[in-house]
């Protein structure tokens, strides 16, 4: 069987390590989460142990020997050079010293002793999300998703692969300024962004905008609201189950969002001219009534050209929990197989 191969798909997140396999033919091995610990607060010696751990639990779940894999594709969340060498700034989830600069993809490449390609979750997200929409013709398509969880993440694919830029760095859509005019209320300030920018898109459409900047002000427009009494970020959580049931502070915080998230594709519209627009994220992880009410706002405020429209396409990023290893996976087979 030494013609039979695999490829491996790891990702690595704040609290759990998640594993796939994939075949040549870009068929996945397993069709369920295989979580373990990530354990990366305690530092990079023990996280790609963890890694090396989850790795080899995939692998004995199917019965299959370490020979039978070709290469390992691995995903993190950022922000990480684009071979996978952990910000120098350190980040919210590397937030031990010792990933300080830290070589990830290298470190666990010594440990498996195979070769590891490395992605940022946004992108290996994105990069699954293309290949479910496109399927075999992937190579001949483009698209852009936007992935709103505590920030914004997402990732731009041209030709069927990831744009990474020259430092690793492009697909940063969370960062990208949009027009606060009329999207803003009158009177409500400027969002200000964790990255030290007003007004791009993850200032709004994210946990942390809303927590920051969306709640703050709109609390102030609906006196007595019972999130008014929570803390910020635990009320933050909460307003999308209050916009599934229609309160009117919700609604408007999720406004908000779908407009920077259609203004973010607007530019990308124009950038690009992407095929399709992928939205992922506690956004859509809702009812479907809430969730075909966002995207249709989103929609509605994606300026397209009628020639644009004809032809594009708006979904989901489908399977969100499993999306950062299949596409992590998917980008190592490439590297192996091109094309
Ligand atoms: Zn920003």
């Amino acid at each position: 069987m030494q013609d039979a191969w695999v490829v491996v798909g790891l990702d690595n997140g704040g609290t759990k390590n998640n594993a796939t396999v994939l075949d040549p033919s870009k068929g996945f091995l397993i069709d369920q989460l295989l979580e373990t610990p990530s354990r990366v607060r305690e530092g990079p010696e023990v996280a790609v142990e963890a890694l090396a751990q989850c790795f080899a639990s995939v692998l004995d779940r199917l019965g299959l020997d370490v020979r039978s894999v070709r290469v390992v594709g691995l995903d993190t969340p950022g922000p990480a050079s684009a071979d996978g060498v952990i910000s120098s700034a350190g980040s919210t989830n590397f937030s031990h010293p010792g990933w300080k600069g830290f070589d990830f993809r290298a470190a666990l490449q010594a440990r498996l002793g195979l070769p590891v390609v490395y992605n940022n979750d946004g992108n290996a997200a994105a990069l699954y999300a293309h290949h479910v929409c496109f399927g075999a013709e992937g190579a001949r398509h483009s698209s852009v998703s936007a992935i709103v969880g505590t920030g914004l993440g997402g990732g731009v694919i041209e030709s069927g692969h990831i744009v990474k830029g020259a430092a690793g760095m492009a697909g940063e859509l969370g960062h990208v300024h949009v027009p606060m005019a009329g999207l803003l209320a009158e009177g409500q300030p400027v969002p200000l962004c964790n990255c030290g920018f007003f007004g791009d898109a993850e200032s709004v459409a994210s946990l942390t905008g809303i927590a920051q900047n969306l709640l703050p002000f709109w609390l102030g427009q609906f006196p007595g609201h019972e999130l008014g009494a929570l803390d910020p970020l635990d009320a933050a959580k909460r307003v999308r189950s209050y916009g599934e049931k229609g309160d009117p502070l919700a609604l408007r915080v999720f406004e908000q969002q779908a407009m920077a998230l259609g203004r973010l594709f607007t530019i990308a519209a124009n950038f690009t001219d992407p095929g399709a627009y992928f939205i992922g994220g506690g956004v859509v992880e809702t009812v479907p009534t809430f969730r075909d009410w966002f995207l249709a706002k989103v929609r509605e405020s994606t300026h397209l050209r009628e020639e644009q429209a004809r032809v594009v396409r708006f979904s989901l990023v489908p399977d969100l929990d499993m999306a950062g290893a299949r596409g992590a996976a998917l980008a190592a087979l490439e590297s192996v197989a091109p094309r």
